[in-house]
């Protein structure tokens, strides 16, 4: 896993940060013994091509497992699908014993499809459809409900099915709180509103079971969820004496950190990196954290030996026996996947750079929608890896930005000058990493007409990668 890559670099045009991403063990192999594959892959599908790597997901979720574990606590890890359109890690979910967070009816639809027990579907989103919480009911699936109106809904759905059918099916409930550390949230009930639906919860006792609490925070502050978690737990204890005897789950959620640079690289660029290091010395106000120092799994762990007042968030809930859901989307997609953009042209500019240099801008297949940063007025950071069409090709150390291949001057896949270790040339391959947690496909559109990018699953079979598109179904008989 701490393993990146590391060209030797010849005379750099001028001094531009450099920040390695992180290359997982299977990615190196792939980048580097495999290297015909991807090109042979990139040539037969297309530039721009997105490349899953179940088996990294599989690791990740038994992380995360295995944390729940070693704490001694009972709990539950549902992969918040939304960073990932894939159907290949999907479809891994029922044999590692893992659940999905869906929130629309289309991702609910797909968990299904892959072979997901409707059990373990849990359903987020505010103001669901009605559809959707039909879906949820039928299925058994678990609901976090976002307001009391919601709440109303879908009793009223329950207790319908009761009338027209002999038994009728119960709806399965948590109650998503606003976090007090984030009370302008649009999403979740006030402590107000919670009480207003948990009145309701006992009124509609007959068909709808509530099991619990459940949150969402955003930034990647530990302390901040174990005292969220901690105040579920009281909620939790306040409901089952008011009665309702399943209250036992706390769901904390995704927003489990993801490691892709080492320390010394991110905090060398964040003190270094300026406007003239950017094409048309764009800047920018605010990047992801692109290093963490617990990530994932770590972070579960870390968040779980939390203590508040004295104890620690893992013998709380060991003791009142509540068992912890949680969501992850990024972490379990932490280098699960990589992005290959095939160069199209490569055109120079002299003395243009705003300080005088020259560089270069090249221009990829593809658009900057499959690398979803730029459209929240940030960049992806980690170096993109180039593959030269010819091995052993070689040259000075070139700086160059990278821009999409439509007509929107905006549409910068880099706008940071990398420094590559060699001019890159038309036909090689430009890979971006780690970039399955909503990098690849979250803005995806067929803008110019474009098709969309293809996906293709990769794995290791006796030492050798075997490939097959994402759109084929495919079962995982653990
Ligand atoms: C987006 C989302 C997640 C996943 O967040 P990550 O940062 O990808 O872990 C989990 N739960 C809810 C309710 C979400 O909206």
């Amino acid at each position: 896993m701490d393993r990146f890559h590391d060209e030797a670099l010849g005379a750099t045009p001028f001094a531009l940060p450099r920040v390695p991403a992180l290359q997982h063990p299977l990615t190196a192999e792939l980048t580097g013994r495999h290297r015909d594959l991807l090109r042979q892959l990139s040539h037969g599908l297309g530039s721009t091509l997105h490349v899953l790597l179940p088996e990294v997901f599989a690791d990740n979720a038994r992380q995360f497992k295995r944390a729940l574990g070693e704490a001694g606590v009972s709990g539950f890890v549902l992969f918040a699908k939304k960073a990932n359109k894939g159907r290949g890690f999907v479809e891994q979910c029922p044999a590692l014993g893992i659940g999905v967070d869906a929130a629309s009816l289309q991702e609910a639809e797909q968990a299904l499809g892959c072979g997901v027990p409707g059990a373990h579907i849990g359903i987020t989103g505010p103001g669901k459809h009605p559809a959707l919480l039909n879906l949820a009911l039928r299925q058994r699936c678990l609901v976090a409900i976002d307001s009391v109106e919601e709440l109303r809904v879908f009793a009223a759905q329950a207790r319908q099915t009761v009338k027209a059918l002999l038994g009728g099916y119960r709806g399965r409930v948590l109650l998503r709180c606003r976090p007090a550390s984030q009370p302008r949230s649009r999403f979740g009930m006030s402590p107000e509103e919670r009480e207003a639906a948990l009145q309701l919860c006992l009124a509609h006792r007959d068909v709808i079971d509530m099991e619990g609490f459940s949150f969402h925070l955003s930034g990647y502050s530990i302390a901040a969820r174990a005292e969220e978690a901690h105040r579920m737990i009281d909620a939790c204890l306040d409901a089952r004496s008011r009665g309702l005897a399943l209250c036992a789950s706390i769901n904390i959620g995704g927003g489990f950190a993801v490691r892709y640079v080492d320390e010394a690289h991110w905090s060398d660029f964040l003190r270094q990196q300026q406007p003239r290091h950017y094409h048309a010395g764009k800047s920018f106000d605010d990047f992801y954290p692109y290093y963490s120092a617990a990530p994932g799994h770590e972070m579960l762990s870390a968040i779980l030996a939390h203590a508040v007042d004295g104890r620690a968030l893992a013998l709380r809930l060991r003791e009142h026996d509540i068992r912890t859901l949680l969501e992850p989307g990024r972490a379990l997609l932490d280098q699960a996947g990589f992005t290959a953009f095939e160069i199209q042209s490569v055109k120079h500019r002299h003395g243009a750079g705003d300080a005088g240099q020259d560089y270069g801008i090249v221009t990829v297949g593809g658009t900057s929608f499959s690398l979803s940063e730029q459209w929240f007025n940030s960049e992806y950071i980690p170096d993109p890896l180039l593959l030269p069409r010819q091995d052993g090709a070689v040259g000075d150390a070139y700086a160059a930005c990278v821009g999409g291949a439509s007509c929107l001057d905006g549409d910068m896949v880099s706008w940071r000058k990398i420094r590559f270790p060699q001019p890159p040339q038309p036909g090689d391959l430009l890979l971006y990493l780690n970039t399955a947690g909503y990098q690849m496909d979250s803005n995806e559109s067929p803008f110019h007409d474009l098709p969309l990018p293809a996906k293709v699953v990769v794995t290791m079979h006796q030492g050798k990668p075997c490939w097959r598109l994402d759109s084929r179904p495919h079962a995982d008989f653990a």
